[in-house]
């Protein structure tokens, strides 16, 4: 099957999350894999859901792993030129959701691996349900037992084949702050919550989040969503915040916790809704400096390093891979992911197919 076929035939599952319902398109992608001498394992993640790990060749080594997710989002409010399940192809362009973002990846990544010799050391594959929601099935693959041994990690989200080294991480805070109610006449006799969430954010807004990224600049915060109160007479006993934190290397999300809570009034409750630590590689190393002249030889790309807006399921894989080398090369146009009439060039998905395969020659274990 050509890597353009094979796309389409992805895009044609209906994977939008929630709910997902990743898991046909999953066996679809197993039943490719075992005809082509592939160990699988499929992982479950509820109703109708499932992730899945393939591994083939040598089982001791440390293989060359490829991931990907098998879910998208929702179609939006706009509607599609070209129907959004079929695959339509138009003017070298192959349209659909989920084509750039990142069934034409997935599709890239399984063609060069059924058409490329098993290198030394083996190769890997990570397929997952729920990456849109926060890596939900990643957090499942890692939970589920050890890893296949993998050395280094491809992860084929939109780059348009550029080798990029690394994303920032996520950390999405839900702030509780708790006040004591009074008449609105009488405001001393209470406790605001607002007025408590009002003071505790100047002092989050103006806190040092951590030292600045050579190529990501530093770390930020915005104040998402703020609500409380339930009348205009009445002083607010309850003030609810959330927090969109986007961390950069070298800081921890713990260390983020600690220096938000240190602003916070006692009592106020602090969860956490998403947290994706920040993924980087030193360009410098000497595997991602071969993918990245890989993808200025097939694709064009310029080498110098720079870093993704989005977060990916190497968040999760790369630190429980013990922070393998990790690239996210993939064919999709990262501007387009998440749009309507969102679609992938098909000769991206061709270089693609070129890159991960000279990768798989390339690789020694
Ligand atoms: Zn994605």
């Amino acid at each position: 099957m050509d890597v353009t076929e094979l796309a389409r035939r992805l895009i044609a599952f209906d994977t939008i999350n929630p709910e997902g319902h990743e898991a046909e398109a999953m066996v679809f992608c197993e039943d490719i894999l075992r005809a082509a001498g592939f160990d699988c394992q499929i992982i479950p993640q509820g109703p109708g859901r499932s992730n899945l790990i393939a591994m083939k060749g040598n089982r001791s080594g440390r293989a060359l792993g490829f991931t990907g997710h098998l879910d998208t989002v929702p179609l939006g409010g706009t509607a599609w030129h070209y129907p959004p399940h079929e695959g339509v192809i138009a003017d070298g362009k192959l349209y659909g959701r989920g084509s750039t973002d990142m069934k034409g990846g997935v599709a890239a990544f399984l063609c060069a691996v059924l058409n490329a010799p098993v290198p030394p050391g083996g190769v890997s594959i990570l397929l997952t349900a729920g990456e849109e929601t926060g890596s939900d099935g990643a957090r499942t693959i890692v939970k589920s037992g050890p890893l296949p041994p993998i050395g280094a990690l491809i992860v084929a989200e939109p780059t348009a084949n550029r080798a990029v080294p690394g994303h920032k991480g996520a950390l999405w805070l839900r702030l509780v702050f708790h006040g004591v109610t009074a008449h609105g006449s009488a405001p001393t006799m209470g406790v605001n919550a607002i007025g408590l969430a009002m003071k505790a954010l100047d002092r989050v807004t103006q806190s040092d989040l951590g030292a600045v990224h050579p190529v990501m600049g530093g770390p930020s915060l915005n104040i998402g969503t703020i609500s409380g109160g339930l009348n205009t007479n009445s002083v607010p006993d309850r003030c609810e915040v959330t927090l969109d934190l986007r961390s950069v290397p070298g800081i921890a999300h713990d260390t983020l916790v600690t220096k938000i809570e240190a602003c916070l009034p006692k009592g106020t409750e602090i969860a956490r809704i998403i947290d994706l630590p920040a993924v980087w590689t030193d360009p410098a190393d000497p595997w991602l400096a071969k993918m990245t002249r890989l993808s200025a030889i097939h694709a064009s790309q310029p080498g110098d390093p720079m870093a993704m807006s989005y977060f990916s399921d190497a968040s999760i894989f790369t630190p429980a891979l013990g922070g393998v080398p990790t690239v996210i090369l993939g064919p999709g146009e990262p501007g387009l992911a998440h749009k309507t009439d969102e679609y992938v060039e098909l000769s991206r998905l061709n270089e693609a197919v070129e890159i991960y395969r000279a990768a798989l020659g390339q690789w020694e274990g």
